[in-house]
């Protein structure tokens, strides 16, 4: 592994392209306006992005409507797209460290997060997904024997995807090697916040062999070049990871436009519980702060509220905050750092309110506390535990996307499973216990997409990933992902 110097060294020779990629060239913005991509680390102006609007918009899904229609990506056998598809994932692979350091930059991801973590799942995931294209088969239906019905997937034309900062690279790869290897082509979005990796990977996939035009990025705002995709008449299928606020809005935008699907995944306040049975105190302690502060807390599936029944709960706090002080604060480029800065002021200021307002609202700070911001120095926060927490306290109910963790008691089952349901979000849920009824009959019991027994963030593409309720209704990795970016064709022969 690199050594922080080596990072540096790489960062003052990175390629930054701040450009739309449009029909398999960098494009600037019709309307010639940039806006700066900033280094969360240094507050410095890492690189002008273009800022894409309607008009950008507009060519990028002419493109991509123009390069599937010409069918030499989406007519394609499934076998001949799979090796373009592995291609891109060796590319990704050979320029691995180049495309860590660009996500490292632009959001302040520690480098160690971004290599072990999202670089691995992002090329795992463009090989799976590529393997299952020329295994997956039609149905015959059970006509009678006048008929021959046939029922088979096809691709939808242009999906448009928007994605947000938390993991730039690997949200986008969730939503490209599926729908580009259903034969699609694709207009993605990325979020202001952290446009760059995604540009890089794109002009990989041209390398790859990808047809120009199949795989679009504009780079932009949410309300501008974002909304002009959703309400685009030629998308016919959008793909959001982002906030539950802005979700709800797309799925407005289909409506208002031409009925688009919409797959939507949102936010969380996932709950861990954590029974008096479970054993293995110091895993179970670990995994609770790996489940609020890696990523800086900046992740969907955090489990933000702890919820430990009363006879182990001091046991475990003491484990839990001894856990907490391996969360090294630091230079994302250092391979020590554990926690980088978070991804703005905005975001470190949001975090402030929710620590204020838990403290003003009976909570108690055991570990952390309010930021120390020092201008110009980075957008710092620390590993933050907040006990004597109940759930109608704001920062219980609200999703802070940071590095806070409320922990509240509980003394019965019932009680822990009211109180881990008492949410408007569904994303995920972390059980402990050694008792296997109770695990099952726990996790069969909380509303939420996923649910980990003894662990949590586990997982690799053969499972799904996604959310109920307020967090959404797609889910991306597994077989199933597929399903998103294909219609099912019904052909009826008469014999
Ligand atoms: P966000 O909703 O603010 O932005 C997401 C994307 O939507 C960005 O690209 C943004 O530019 C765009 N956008 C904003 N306004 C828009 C509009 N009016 N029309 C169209 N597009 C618009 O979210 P964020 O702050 O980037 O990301 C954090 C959120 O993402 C958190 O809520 C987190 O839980 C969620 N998230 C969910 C998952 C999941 O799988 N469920 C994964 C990662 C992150």
């Amino acid at each position: 592994m690199e050594q922080r110097k080596d990072w540096q060294q790489l960062s003052q020779r990175a390629r930054l392209h701040g450009d739309c990629y449009i029909d398999g060239r960098f494009r600037p913005a019709e309307s010639g306006e940039r806006f700066p991509s900033i280094n969360p680390a240094t507050e410095q102006c890492l690189v002008e992005v273009a800022s894409g609007d309607r008009a950008d918009i507009d060519r990028a899904v002419q493109s991509a409507l123009a390069a599937y229609q010409a069918g030499s990506w989406s007519e394609a056998a499934p076998a001949q797209r799979k090796q373009v598809m592995l291609r891109l994932a060796d590319l990704v692979e050979q320029h691995g460290n180049e495309l860590a350091l660009l996500d490292s930059l632009d959001m302040g991801k520690s480098i160690h997060e971004m290599v072990n973590v999202d670089l691995a799942e992002a090329i795992d995931c463009l090989r799976w997904t590529a393997e299952c294209v020329d295994k997956v088969y039609g149905e015959i239906a059970p006509t009678g024997k006048e008929t021959l019905g046939l029922i088979s997937h096809e691709p939808v034309g242009v999906v448009g995807a928007i994605t947000p900062w938390n993991f730039p690279l690997l949200m986008a790869v969730w939503k490209l090697a599926p729908a580009l290897i259903a034969g699609n082509s694709l207009v993605l979005k990325p979020s202001e916040k952290s446009s760059l990796s995604i540009l890089r990977l794109a002009e990989l996939a041209t390398e790859a062999g990808l047809p120009d035009g199949v795989f679009n990025v504009v780079t932009g705002y949410g309300h501008t070049a974002g909304k002009a995709l959703a309400m685009h008449h030629d998308v016919s299928v959008l793909a959001f990871t982002g906030s539950t606020r802005v979700g709800g809005m797309l799925m407005e935008y289909a409506g208002q436009s031409n009925m688009k699907r919409a797959w939507i995944e949102a936010g969380g306040k996932s709950p861990m519980v954590v029974f008096d049975d479970c054993q293995d105190i110091k895993s179970a302690a670990e995994t609770a702060a790996a489940a609020i502060f890696s990523n800086q807390g900046e992740v969907c599936i955090a489990c933000s509220r702890l919820y430990l029944q009363n006879g182990i709960k001091a046991r475990f706090l003491d484990a839990l905050v001894e856990a907490t002080a391996t969360y090294q604060v630091g230079d994302p480029l250092d391979p020590d750092t554990r926690m980088g800065p978070l991804v703005d002021k905005a975001q470190l200021d949001t975090v402030s309110r929710y620590i204020q307002s838990a403290i003003d609202e009976g909570g108690r700070v055991l570990c952390g506390g309010l930021p120390e911001y020092v201008e110009g120095k980075g957008f710092y926060a620390r590993p933050t535990i907040i006990v004597d927490a109940h759930n109608e306290m704001t920062f219980v109910r609200e999703e802070i996307f940071g590095p806070v963790l409320a922990v509240s008691g509980f003394e019965q089952e019932e009680e822990a499973i009211r109180l881990a349901n008492d949410t408007p979000y569904g994303l995920a849920a972390s059980i402990w216990t050694d008792n296997l009824s109770r695990a099952h009959r726990v996790s069969r019991k909380i509303k939420s997409g996923m649910v980990w027994v003894n662990g949590w963030g586990e997982g690799d593409c053969t499972m799904p990933f996604g959310g109920v309720k307020a967090s959404g209704n797609g889910r991306d990795k597994s077989l199933h992902s597929l399903d998103k970016y294909t219609d099912i064709k019904s052909v009826w022969i008469s014999l």
